[in-house]
């Protein structure tokens, strides 16, 4: 579930932003032997300079950066939901994600038609927004005659069926199940999370400009996007998937070059990926040895003995103590030595909470 889905009308420019992410992902491929390669996912490597400066201190044999999940889900349309085109098991391919990255066509081109007939990005979103609340209907639908059956001898099943009604009204007025009034409710909160609504995920626009536009970084279309996404909470990243792809097959100089005439430090691929990063909860904590310096992915606020966990779970079982560098620390000072005769490592136990950046050593029994 640790996943980002795109999603988009077809011709918005999906396949060639998960080319590019595909790019990315095999450019480190060598770095990630356990990944087994799929066609419709890309394992992207989350780029992170903190990496880079630990590495040009401790000279590594190699550098691993965490990573993330995209999962290509092409071929949603009008009408995905009553089962046009293959709708329903693209739908389904949602269910298992987390965020959703919703592309969003905002250039003109003569020679890509537009299946509505002409660009306009708030009745594109609206088109595939209406048809997840039309998913989410079918599955309301369900669980209600479920737990109607269910509510003669259960308390709790009665209780959940007046939320689920009062969640089917509102998804009949076309909201999307993020805006229900009652989402603290424990009862929803289960219900959510055995059904993984698909109006209930956090979207990220994808606004996808022509080349012209990027040099300007924005045009009229991403402006109404930017409006409209502002009035849901949403985030807005401006991209030229062409240039994106070009981007990732150029060396790390002349991509530098080609940003800074874009006036911007980071590539729209790389501000994707460091968005869904963030609106997956997650965060890193490094380890720096010889053989490698590497990130590890954890949840934000876990602690020491279950971040150990992510390494081996051997280092969960037998956690005794967590040697702990803070990341300015260890780059300041330069190095393990060095923050040691400093007295900036510490020894951390079994409820300290892993802070993003910290540089760790496990002490384990086996
Ligand atoms: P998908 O159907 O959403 O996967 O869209 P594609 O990525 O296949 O793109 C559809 C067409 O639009 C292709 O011919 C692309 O070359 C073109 N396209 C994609 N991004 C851009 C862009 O930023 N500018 C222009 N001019 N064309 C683009």
């Amino acid at each position: 579930g640790l996943g980002v889905g795109i999603v988009g009308l077809p011709n918005v420019g999906k396949s060639t932003t998960f080319n590019a992410l595909t790019k990315a992902q095999n450019a480190e491929a060598q770095n990630y032997p356990f990944c087994t390669i799929e066609p419709n996912k890309a394992v992207v490597p989350v780029p992170d300079k903190r990496l880079d400066e630990l590495a040009k201190i401790v000279i590594p044999n190699k550098i691993q950066y965490s990573t993330i999940d995209f999962v290509d889900i092409a071929g949603l349309v009008r009408g995905a939901s009553k089962g046009e085109g293959l709708g329903n098991q693209f739908l389904s391919n949602i269910r298992e994600v987390e965020v959703i990255l919703h592309m969003v066509r905002c250039f003109d081109d003569g020679n890509v038609t537009h299946v509505e007939g002409d660009v306009d990005p708030i009745r594109d979103i609206e088109i595939i927004e209406t048809e997840l609340i039309y998913a989410d209907i079918t599955q309301c639908e369900k669980k209600i005659e479920k737990l109607k059956k269910q509510s003669k001898g259960s308390k709790e099943a009665a209780a959940m069926l007046v939320v689920a009604e009062a969640l089917m009204k509102h998804l009949e007025e076309l909201q999307p199940v993020k805006t229900f009034e009652d989402k603290e409710n424990e009862l929803f909160l289960q219900m959510d999370k055995e059904l993984r609504f698909l109006s209930n995920k956090d979207v990220i626009y994808g606004a996808n400009m022509d080349e012209d536009s990027l040099m300007d970084g924005t045009n009229e279309y991403v402006e109404r996007l930017k409006e409209h996404a502002a009035s849901v909470n949403a985030d807005v990243i401006t991209l030229c998937a062409k240039i994106e792809e070009e981007l990732v097959g150029m060396d790390d100089d002349e991509a530098k070059e080609l940003l800074t005439d874009l006036g911007v430090e980071e590539s729209g691929l790389e501000q994707i990926i460091h968005k869904a990063f963030d609106k997956l909860g997650l965060q890193s904590y490094f380890t720096a040895g010889k053989i490698e310096v590497r990130a590890w992915t954890i949840r934000k606020n876990t602690k020491a003995p279950q971040a150990a966990a992510v390494i081996h779970n051997d280092f969960e079982k037998g956690f005794i103590k967590a040697e702990v560098i803070s990341y300015n620390d260890f780059v300041t000072l330069g190095g393990e030595a060095k923050c040691k005769e400093a007295g900036k490592l510490r020894l951390e136990g079994k409820d300290y909470i892993v802070q993003d950046g910290d540089v760790m050593h496990f002490r384990f029994n086996t």
